[in-house]
C-alpha cells in the first residue's frame, strides 16, 4: 500500500509540478505586480531604480521589492531604460541585475556576460565555438552601459578602438540564469513507474519511427527519455529490420559481443546471457567505464519450449523509494564504489577505470539529480577497497536495495513476442528474464548515451512543443547561437 501510494505521489509530482515549473520558467511575459505599476505612474524611475538596487545587494535573493521612494545611494551606477513590460536592468561594479518581475531577479557578473558574448567576433556563428579570448578580459571589466531593449539586454563594453556591443535575448538570459538558477535542471520530465505500468506501457509503431520526417522518431525518443523504456510494435521479425530500427537513433556501439548481435542459448560468449538461466534485474556493462546508454532487443523466435519472460524494473523509481524510506541506505549506495569485471572470455578482461569502480547511484554534480543506476551483483568483483567499518552497513544496504528491486510492486514482467522490440535506458531501467527451455533467438544492439541525447536534442529543435527549444523555420538550416543546448 505504501509503495503504490508513493508511486502515485511521484507520478503526480512529475507530471504536474515539474511541467508547470518548466512552463513558468519559459514564459515570456514579464508583467509587473499592480502595486509597482501604481507606483510607477507616480515616479517610474525611482521605483525601478530602488528595486534594481535592491537586487544587487548580496544574497539572500530579495523576496519583496523595495518600495522606498528614496533615490539609490550615490555610489551606485544605475543605467537603465524604462519601458513598460520590459525586464529592468541595472548594474553595480561587479554585476548586471535583470528584474523579470518584482520578485524575480537574475544577476550576471560582468566577466560572465563578456565571456558569453555571442556576436560573430566573439563566437563562431557556424561552428558554435568561442572566439573571444577569455583570458584577455580584464578581471575588473565594467560595462559603459546596459540597456533593456525589446528583445533583450544590450551591453556596451569599453574597448581600445570602438566600444564593443553585446546583445543577449531575454529568453536566453532567463534560461541561463545562474544567480539564482531559474530553470528546472531537467527539461524533460521523468515519469517513474512500478509494476502497474503494465496497464499502458509506452509503445510506438515501427512505421511511424521509420518515416523520414521524424515526428514518430521524436515520440519514440521522448518515451525513452520519460519512461526509460519503450516498445516498438510491428517490427518485421528479422535481424535486418531490427538493425535498421536501432540505427534510427545513432550508430551502434560495438562491444566484445559484436556490433549488432544475435544470440541463442549456446554459450557462444562467456556470459550467462547466452544460457537458459533466469537472470535477476541488472544493468549491463557495470564493468565498463561508460556502460552502454541504450539497449534494444527483439525476440525473433522461440520454438519448442516456454518461459523466458522479460523483467523490467525502473531503477529511478526504486531509488526514490529507498531515498524516502531508507536515506542511510541511499547514501551508502551513492558513495561506495563497486568494482566489476567481464572475464568469461580468454581474449578479454574488462574492468572499469578506475578499477575500484563506481557507486550504484551516480548523481549530477551540478544539480544533485540521480543520473545513473549501475547494478549487476553477478558481475561484482572482490570488494577489496571497502572500509572495514562499512562492511556490515554496506551488506545491509545492498540487501535493502535488492529487496526493493525484487518487490512485486517494482517488477514489470512481460512476455515478448516476435514483432515487438523493446529499447531500454541502461542507465536507469534494469532488465532480467525468467528461465526458459527450447530455442530462443534474440537480436539487438547497444547505442551510446551521447548518441541518444544528441538525436533527442536535434529532434527537439524541430518538434518540441516548447517554442524556446525549437529552431525557427527560417533558421532551420543553421542552428541558432542562442540554442538552449549550447
Ligand atoms: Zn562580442
Amino acid at each position: 500500500m505504501l509503495r503504490s501510494s508513493a508511486l502515485r505521489h511521484i507520478i503526480e509530482q512529475s507530471t504536474s509540478s515539474r511541467s508547470s515549473v518548466t512552463s513558468r520558467c519559459f514564459r515570456r511575459s514579464f508583467s509587473q505586480s499592480t502595486s509597482v505599476q501604481l507606483l510607477n505612474n507616480l515616479h517610474p524611475n525611482l521605483t525601478r531604480a530602488a528595486a534594481s538596487a535592491a537586487a544587487l545587494r548580496p544574497r539572500p535573493v530579495p523576496q519583496q521589492p523595495n518600495h522606498s521612494r528614496n533615490p539609490p545611494p550615490p555610489h551606485q551606477t544605475i543605467a537603465e531604460t524604462v519601458a513598460d513590460d520590459l525586464p529592468i536592468s541595472s548594474m553595480d561594479n561587479k554585476r548586471v541585475a535583470v528584474g523579470w518581475d518584482t520578485r524575480t531577479w537574475s544577476r550576471f557578473h560582468h566577466i560572465w556576460l563578456r565571456d558569453h558574448c555571442r556576436c560573430s567576433e566573439c563566437f563562431h556563428p557556424t561552428t558554435k565555438q568561442r572566439l573571444v579570448n577569455t583570458f584577455e578580459i580584464p578581471p575588473d571589466l565594467q560595462p559603459l552601459a546596459v540597456e533593456s531593449k525589446v528583445d533583450g539586454l544590450q551591453v556596451t563594453w569599453p574597448s581600445a578602438s570602438t566600444p564593443h556591443i553585446s546583445f543577449y535575448p531575454w529568453s536566453w538570459l532567463k534560461h541561463n540564469s545562474y544567480d539564482p538558477p531559474l530553470m528546472n535542471s531537467d527539461q524533460n520530465e521523468k515519469i517513474l513507474w512500478g509494476s502497474k505500468i503494465e496497464q499502458s506501457p509506452p509503445t510506438v509503431k515501427y512505421e511511424e519511427v521509420m518515416t523520414d520526417e521524424g515526428p514518430g522518431l521524436y515520440k519514440w525518443l521522448q518515451n525513452i527519455d520519460k519512461f526509460g523504456f519503450c516498445f516498438v510494435s510491428g517490427v518485421p521479425p528479422t535481424p535486418e529490420a531490427t538493425e535498421k530500427l536501432s540505427e534510427r537513433i545513432g550508430f551502434i556501439r560495438e562491444t566484445q559481443y559484436g556490433k549488432f548481435w544475435e544470440f541463442t542459448s549456446d554459450l557462444s560468449k562467456g556470459d550467462t546471457a547466452y544460457t537458459t538461466l533466469a537472470l535477476g534485474a541488472h544493468t549491463d556493462n557495470t564493468y565498463f567505464t561508460d556502460p552502454c546508454g541504450l539497449q534494444l532487443f527483439h525476440l525473433l523466435s522461440h520454438t519448442d519450449g516456454s518461459g523466458g519472460a522479460t523483467l523490467l524494473v525502473d531503477g529511478f523509481y526504486v531509488a526514490s523509494i529507498v531515498k524516502e524510506l531508507h536515506p542511510e541506505v541511499y547514501d551508502i549506495l551513492s558513495r561506495v564504489p563497486v568494482p566489476a569485471h567481464a572475464a568469461g572470455e580468454q581474449g578479454s578482461l574488462y574492468r572499469p577505470s578506475p578499477s575500484t569502480g563506481y557507486p550504484v547511484l551516480r548523481h549530477d554534480l551540478g544539480t544533485g539529480d540521480l543520473m545513473q543506476v549501475r547494478w549487476n551483483n553477478d558481475d561484482r568483483s572482490v570488494m577489496r577497497r571497502l572500509e572495514g567499518s562499512l562492511v556490515e552497513s554496506w551488506y545491509n544496504a545492498i540487501r535493502t536495495w535488492h529487496s526493493c528491486l525484487t518487490s512485486p510492486d517494482s517488477e514489470y514482467w512481460v512476455q515478448l513476442t516476435p514483432g515487438t522490440a523493446v529499447i531500454i535506458n541502461n542507465h536507469r531501467v534494469l532488465h532480467g528474464r525468467s528461465a526458459f527451455d527450447g530455442k530462443r533467438r534474440m537480436c539487438g544492439a547497444y547505442i551510446g548515451m551521447d548518441e541518444f541525447q544528441s538525436k533527442l536534442a536535434v529532434l527537439s529543435e524541430k518538434f518540441s512543443p516548447n517554442p524556446d527549444l525549437r529552431v525557427s523555420e527560417e533558421s532551420e538550416k543553421t542552428r541558432s547561437v542562442w540554442s538552449p543546448y549550447l
